[in-house]
């Protein structure tokens, strides 16, 4: 029985699983597997969403939680301006209700 695919799962050695098989997805050990990708910063495999290994993706997910931070921090900043504007408002209305 020859295969007429070969399979390209990439395994966690770094080497491609080349086991020929019937489905293009790839042999009946890896057609179902999630692909592995290499790693964007060190080319390990990986099958993590964002293509970073373990290792990397932590520092993605901590990337991601510091900008979310900085974003909070926009936004009490934008909410704090807002409310300062609210303020200046009010203080306006109260003038011009003395001046009335
Ligand atoms: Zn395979
Ligand atoms: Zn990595």
């Amino acid at each position: 029985m020859i295969g007429e695919y070969y399979c390209n799962y990439l395994l966690i050695t770094g080497y491609v699983c080349e086991r020929t098989c019937r489905r293009p997805e790839g042999c009946f050990e890896h057609w179902k597997a999630k692909p592995r990708i290499p790693c964007k910063v060190c080319g390990k495999p990986t099958s993590s969403e964002p293509g970073l290994c373990r290792k990397h993706a932590s520092g993605y997910y901590v990337t991601q939680y510091i900008n979310r931070l900085r974003d909070n921090a926009r936004m009490a900043e934008i909410l704090e301006e807002a409310r300062m504007l609210e303020d200046a408002k009010l203080l306006e209305d109260a003038r011009r209700l003395e001046e009335e």
